[in-house]
């Protein structure tokens, strides 16, 4: 059972804050979420604690863990629903994350349409830049807010990760945060479907004399200080880590479970150097490869959950 205490929540160094991890999508410029729990957002988020009032709650779907409430009907049924479902439990297996007895509900308030939206965002944490889609964990909930879009199936995979990751962990570091969700955020059979984009972008930006460091994620506490690259960077050490080596998945799969149980880990990056020497020449080698592997799992279609064809990701991207 996941330790009672609610500072597991309050993250990036601001544990004394009540309300304190937020995480978003941009619509148009921006990859990756935001945590809005810190800097100048933060006060302005104290100051007007969220209020019922213009949540979608005219229906309700309940799933294990997962909680969606909507004014337009999903079902049980909905694929949405049915893939929320699997995603956690590939969430659990492949990471290993203690099941709690008490499996705290992650609830996604799905709005009807952006303006709807836009309206309770703006109304409810005045000053938050528009992202179409949210995470917030204070310590008596865990929240996404987002609309129906032609991106609602990859924003609540990524978000609805975040959700099962802050059920079950103490703390989580954000470049790890993000790496995670990015990583869940692909559909596919199985975890692990390449991000083409994000495959491509690295081996071009490696061939360009480009070299990744962890350490230097691991010293981000804000989000204003993540870019796109460093979510791309992420997501590339969590593929490295579940994927090449035996020892790079324990690696990761221990330090999940010391998040379990601690809320200040050491650094994930000390452990991997122990057991992976020459990590970072390792990583290189992975990620140039990443571009010729991204065929090894299908992608099923967007069509079937929103009747519009998945956008190509070029608008959430940039060049590293
Ligand atoms: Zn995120």
């Amino acid at each position: 059972m996941r330790p009672t205490t609610t500072t597991c929540r309050f993250q990036h160094g601001l544990r004394q804050l009540p309300m304190v991890w937020l995480c978003g999508l941009t619509l148009i410029l921006l990859a990756g979420c935001h945590s809005a729990g810190s800097g100048n957002g933060i006060s302005k988020l104290m100051g007007k604690r969220e209020s019922d009032g213009g949540l979608p709650q005219r229906h309700s779907v309940a799933a294990e863990q997962l909680v969606v409430m909507s004014d337009l009907k999903l079902g049980a049924k909905h694929p949405l629903v049915e893939e929320l479902k699997v995603l956690r439990e590939q969430v659990h297996e492949k990471l290993q994350l203690p099941e709690d007895e008490t499996g705290e509900k992650v609830t996604v308030y799905l709005f009807s349409n952006e303006m709807e939206y836009r309206k309770y965002i703006e109304e409810t944490y005045p000053g938050l830049p528009f992202r179409r889609a949210y995470f917030i964990g204070t310590p008596d909930k865990l929240a996404v807010y987002t609309f129906w879009g032609d991106k609602i199936r990859e924003d609540l995979r990524h978000e609805f990760t975040h959700g099962l990751l802050h059920a079950s962990l103490q703390t989580v570091p954000l470049w790890l945060d993000e790496g995670l969700a990015e990583y869940f955020e692909v559909p596919g059979v199985e975890p692990g479907t390449v991000n083409n984009e994000y495959a491509v972008r690295l081996a071009r930006a490696v061939q360009s004399g480009w070299r990744p460091d962890i350490r230097r994620l691991e010293r981000l506490e804000k989000v204003e200080q993540m870019h796109r690259a460093d979510y791309r960077e992420s997501w590339a050490w969590v593929h490295f880590m579940l994927h090449s080596t035996p020892d790079g998945k324990q690696v990761l799969l221990d330090y999940l479970q010391s998040l379990h149980e601690t809320s200040h880990p050491d650094l994930l990056s000390t452990s991997l150097v122990a057991a992976l020497p020459e990590a970072d020449a390792r990583f290189l080698n992975y990620v140039a490869t990443l571009n010729t592997y991204r065929d090894w799992l299908s992608t099923p279609s967007q069509e079937q959950f929103t009747g519009t064809k998945r956008r190509e990701t070029v608008s959430r991207a940039n060049a590293p």
